[in-house]
């Protein structure tokens, strides 16, 4: 076996997150842009890397979740254009200028505000606003008439985009995603009746995209999960996933020890496990501080040779001790998987959710930074 480049490490598939990104445009069509979203760090894929992929396969369009996550890709010769979703804030406004960013407003509030820096500046500005169609996050809750006059009392800057977010998309049993859509559609009349047609239109996340709720995906779609090869499962009366992607990043750790164990050996922090019978177990160099749940304590898995084995118990900060009983030859410096294809199937960050009572993004996003990134074909 060869011996493991680091403590612990993810490897990142280019070419599976452009064929998920293909997978995506092969279901939308040519008439949808899709703007994918990097924010997070790429949901941990690394911002920078996966952006460039994307660009070459063709996106034009890439969003992310604030000021300084768009910085770093202008900064890395990202040229695409960037939309900042949920970032307003006053020390961030100028960057927008600066950068070359793509602002999302949130209020009536905000579009004055951009105004008279843009009016100030001499420096037009396009924006998307986005509204709270039920959500009950970001966006205006404000009247179409009121977003209408809104809009045209801002005349140094452009309402490039309308946008949603949907707070249910996956969950069938729900009428919340139907009556979002018919509220964004009221607006969108209100604003086309006032002589307002936005180029960009978008609400769809991965799930409306996957599940193909076709009214939904406008002339833009914003699929984050489905990009790193996820799509969370539906809720209730669901039609049947369109997309076919797969994970685009294996995590793996370095075996530090491997010993025997007599019967009635307490393994880890609490004495969580009580060895059954003698064993032989494997120290593993991650814990919760490289992002691996504490709650997969006494409970997760990982992989050792292609086969399933159970971790014993607690997950602690630098340490995961697991179950080598049937890995005779394992040694110090071999590598485990933590998230990866095994003969059985994918140990996926869905599973690892739903062991550790999390969702998916949750564990990816949770790979810190500790954990080093190599990036493969
Ligand atoms: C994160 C995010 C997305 C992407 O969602 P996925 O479920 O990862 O596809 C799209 N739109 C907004 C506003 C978001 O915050």
């Amino acid at each position: 076996m060869h011996s493991a480049p680091a403590r612990s490490w993810v490897e990142i598939s280019r070419s599976q997150l452009a064929a998920n990104f293909r997978a995506v445009r092969d279901l939308v069509g040519p008439e949808v842009t899709i703007m994918p979203v990097v924010k997070a760090d790429a949901y941990r894929h690394g911002a920078v890397e996966v952006a460039r992929v994307l660009a070459s396969e063709g996106a034009r369009w890439l969003a992310v979740s604030n000021v300084e996550e768009a910085v770093t890709l202008r900064a890395a010769g990202i040229r695409a254009r960037i939309l900042v979703m949920a970032d307003f804030l006053p020390a961030a406004r100028t960057a927008f200028f600066e950068y070359q960013l793509t602002p999302v407003l949130h209020s009536l509030e905000d579009l004055r505000t951009l105004n008279q820096l843009a009016a100030r500046r001499g420096q037009p500005m396009a924006y998307h606003l986005k509204i709270d169609t039920g959500m009950g996050r970001l966006g205006t809750r404000a009247h179409a008439e009121e977003i209408c006059a809104a809009v045209l009392s801002a005349p140094a800057i452009q309402l490039e985009g309308l946008m949603t977010h949907f707070a249910s998309v996956t969950d069938f049993g729900s009428s919340q995603t139907e009556r979002q859509i018919q509220a964004f559609e009221r607006i969108r009349q209100a604003l086309q009746a006032g002589g307002l047609r936005p180029p960009w239109v978008h609400m769809a996340s991965t799930g409306a995209i996957a599940y193909g709720r076709r009214d939904t995906w406008q002339n833009m779609v914003r699929p984050g999960h489905a990009i790193y090869g996820y799509v969370s499962p539906a809720r209730g009366p669901a039609p049947p996933c369109l997309l076919q992607v797969k994970p685009a990043l294996i995590w793996k750790a370095s075996v530090l020890a491997v010993k025997q164990v007599e019967e009635g050996a307490l393994i880890g922090y609490g004495g969580m496990f009580r060895a059954p019978q003698p064993m032989r177990i494997a120290v593993l160099a991650v814990g919760y501080a490289d992002g691996l749940p504490h709650r997969l304590s006494n409970r997760g898995q990982v992989i050792i040779q292609n086969r399933r084995t159970r971790i014993l118990g607690a997950v602690s900060m630098d340490l995961t001790t697991v179950d080598a009983t049937e890995f005779p030859h394992l040694q110090p410096g071999d590598p485990v998987t933590l998230l990866g294809p095994a003969s059985d199937g994918w140990l996926d960050a869905q599973e690892i959710a739903r062991l550790a009572g999390t969702i998916s993004y949750s564990v990816l996003c949770g790979i810190s930074s500790r954990v080093k990134r190599l990036y493969v074909p």
